[in-house]
């Protein structure tokens, strides 16, 4: 008899967790879009006060996947972009402070907007709302190579990340986990900034 309660309260329990989880998702995915902001006039016109060279594109997306005032960069003053990439304005211009502020020469990208879940979680990606970047170089320092290295390189990267921590909500490195082994993960969505030890 009490086996028969302890399983049927489990069997409760689980079932409980796994529907408050599913409905966490759903409503975490459907309440994050409502948070964006597009920044307006005073986004483009401050991203092109930087020397920002871009197209605005308005707002893109779909409601699942907004992105709001959409800019397709198409290159900086001093700094070297590996191509062309579309980012929702205000994290254009997160982007641009960093790359500013960090004194970065060139870099490379391996995308930005792309309307999916996070791997490993029903949670919509920040790269659902054109506010992620993910980078694969600096400077000609390859993140999967030369990450935690005592080479320049390899101390060139740290440093940029940490200086990223300034300007990003979420800066994922190969520190975080094995998804970003190869990549910077940066973005402007809800965060608490970074939290690594590697970047104290
Ligand atoms: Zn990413």
């Amino acid at each position: 008899m009490l086996l028969l309660v302890v399983s049927l309260f489990g069997l409760i329990s689980s079932s409980l967790t796994s529907l408050l989880s599913s409905d966490l998702i759903r409503l975490f995915n459907a309440y994050r879009p409502t948070l964006l902001t597009g920044g307006g006039e005073q986004c483009i016109s401050s991203l092109r006060k930087r020397g920002v060279k871009f197209r605005t594109l308005g707002n893109q997306g779909s409601d699942i996947c907004p992105v709001m005032n959409a800019v397709r960069v198409e290159g900086f003053e001093n700094i070297v972009a590996s191509s062309p990439f579309v980012l929702s304005c205000p994290t254009a211009l997160k982007l641009t402070s960093w790359l500013q502020d960090a004194q970065v020469k060139s870099f490379t990208h391996m995308g930005t907007v792309n309307c999916r879940k996070m791997r490993g979680s029903g949670l919509l990606s920040e790269h659902s709302f054109g506010t992620a970047i993910d980078i694969s170089k600096v400077d000609g320092a390859d993140i999967k190579a030369e990450w935690g290295s005592s080479t320049f390189k390899g101390q060139r990267l740290a440093e940029t990340a940490a200086i990223a921590c300034k300007h990003f909500s979420n800066v994922l490195t190969p520190e975080t986990d094995r998804a970003h082994h190869d990549h910077f993960h940066l973005d402007t969505g809800l965060g608490v900034g970074c939290v690594s030890s590697q970047l104290r």
